[in-house]
């Protein structure tokens, strides 16, 4: 069962100030009102915007961003200056506010009315500089925040608030997150190791350490007889080989397969779990590594990553959250390349664990030998991802800090069909190119493990590093070598210098 995820609110603060008089006052909440609806109209991402109130002094301003920073419904705050707001008055409820912050620049008539504007108009609409007096003390304070501009009817103001309200799920679904690790990381690895003490203080998520026997525990107290119900689902969704079905040769194998599914799903679920990892050097008495299990968790929302690398599995987590209706992502690994001729691609993959939600195709369901590990052969969804425009992203720990790293791509077919390779994989384009991408990447410090999704916008990723006071160090078809290094120069010390983002 996928993961629930509740609607949540966005609260909508209107700033002005008493000096205008109850005529005055009584438009300017009028036309906020009116102001929400519209924007409300162009968010497709679940969540409310709720029209909370005028604020016009500093004790009114100062209980309401308590109030939101307080109120576990409410995942962020929208403030618009339709008048003038004396920015003074904003000083202690932006210190005290403890929620994503979105600013929406904008007025409630589209067009001036030139030929009857007066006085009475220039002062009801005054949001261009009653907002730049906002700004200022939003900026000096240091609270991090987008700024939108632009009519509550355009559609790249409903584009660009929507992948904020994105963001401000993934920061509060951050904030809750609670990772399984069956097993430590793999032996000697560095980028997938790091500080999980930090990672709670910066993102919230708590890293627990399960024993893996837990699970192979878990496996053995599921009967067959459940395991072959849920292998009869498997056989109606997917296109299931003939000797992993009912009667088939390697049928037990897939009832062990939906056993271990079974009791992942219970460990999960009973402990509030919502992302795991798994180490092949570490499979106690499991038969198989997990494979199927985990492809299934993965789109019905799970984060996962392997090798014990929690912060790719949270990083899934989160992006599944933030991955809007349709679309996909998935744990990935950049495995192999394609030098040419033709394009330079990247062919991504893992021993298994890939999420059939970047596909559109049924996957097929299989069994073949895993070289390592040294456990039984283990059943595993294959399909190709199909082509879309996307993005990788990893996060990797500098020991100062938390970097994520994005790479843009394009998700493409593969030259030929792959006849042989035995797992679900992508094959992407990645900008600029090939090379200076994997150049600006290792650079940059970025893992071999990553998010790759068809769906979670660049600037949902922007938005979400802002908001998590975290680097985001981005590559696309902008990037410039000379350029991009001098960046990470200049990033190392404004994180050493930088009290607040
Ligand atoms: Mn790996």
């Amino acid at each position: 069962m996928a993961i629930a995820q509740q609607p949540q609110q966005i609260w909508f603060f209107t700033g002005s100030q008493d000096l205008y008089g109850e005529e005055t006052l009584r438009q300017v909440d009028e036309q906020s009102r009116a102001v929400v609806a519209q924007l409300s109209g162009g968010i497709t991402a679940p969540v409310e915007i709720v029209w909370k109130s005028l604020l016009k002094n500093s004790d009114s301003i100062r209980r309401a961003l308590k109030d939101a920073t307080a109120d576990d419904n409410c995942i962020g705050v929208i403030t618009w200056m339709h008048t003038f707001s004396p920015a003074k008055m904003w000083i202690a409820g932006l210190e005290a506010l403890g929620k994503p912050l979105l600013h929406l620049h904008t007025q409630a008539g589209q067009s001036l009315p030139w030929s009857t504007i007066d006085m009475d108009f220039m002062n009801l609409n005054q949001a261009a500089h009653g907002d730049r007096e906002y700004a200022h003390m939003v900026t000096r304070i240091g609270v991090p925040r987008k700024i939108v501009v632009g009519h509550p009817t355009d559609a790249d103001v409903h584009r660009r608030v929507n992948d904020w309200c994105l963001a401000t799920i993934g920061w509060r679904t951050a904030q809750h997150l609670k990772l399984a690790r069956f097993g430590d990381n793999m032996r000697y690895v560095a980028v997938t190791d790091g500080d999980k003490v930090a990672a709670q203080m910066q993102f919230g998520m708590s890293v627990e350490a399960l024993g893996v026997n837990t699970l192979a525990d878990g496996v053995q107290a599921v009967s067959d007889a459940e395991g072959e119900a849920l292998a009869k689902d498997y056989e109606a969704q997917y296109e299931v080989v003939p000797e992993l079905c009912a009667g088939g040769t390697r049928h037990e194998s897939l009832v062990y397969g939906a056993r271990i599914e079974i009791a992942l799903r219970r460990i999960l679920e009973d402990g509030g779990y919502t992302a795991f990892t798994s180490n092949f050097e570490d499979l106690g008495n499991l038969r198989q590594l997990p494979g199927l299990a985990v492809q299934r968790l993965m789109a019905d929302g799970y984060g996962f990553a392997g090798e014990g690398d929690w912060k790719t599995a949270a990083l899934l987590r989160i992006i599944k959250s933030m991955t809007p209706a349709g679309g996909g992502s998935s744990f990935m690994e950049d495995y192999t390349y394609h030098f040419g001729p033709g394009r330079q691609k990247i062919l991504g993959a893992h021993m298994l664990e890939v999420c059939p939600s970047i596909t559109d195709a049924t996957p097929r369901l299989e069994i073949h030998p895993l070289g390592i590990g040294g456990k039984e052969d283990p059943v595993r969804l294959v399909f190709t991802a199909k082509p879309a425009p996307g993005r990788v992203v990893c996060m990797a720990d500098l020991g100062d800090r938390i970097r994520i790293i994005s790479n843009e791509i394009t998700i493409v077919e593969p030259d030929e069909t792959l006849p042989k390779l035995p797992v679900a994989r992508a094959v992407w384009e990645p900008k600029p190119s090939l090379a200076e991408a994997a150049e600006a990447w290792m650079l940059a410090g970025g893992s071999h493990h990553t998010v790759l999704t068809n769906a979670v916008s660049l600037e949902t990723l922007e938005d979400f590093a802002r908001i998590a006071r975290t680097e985001h160090v981005i590559i696309d078809e902008e990037t410039k070598m000379r350029q991009f290094r001098r960046e990470l120069q200049w990033a190392a010390a404004y994180y050493r210098l930088a009290e607040r983002i």
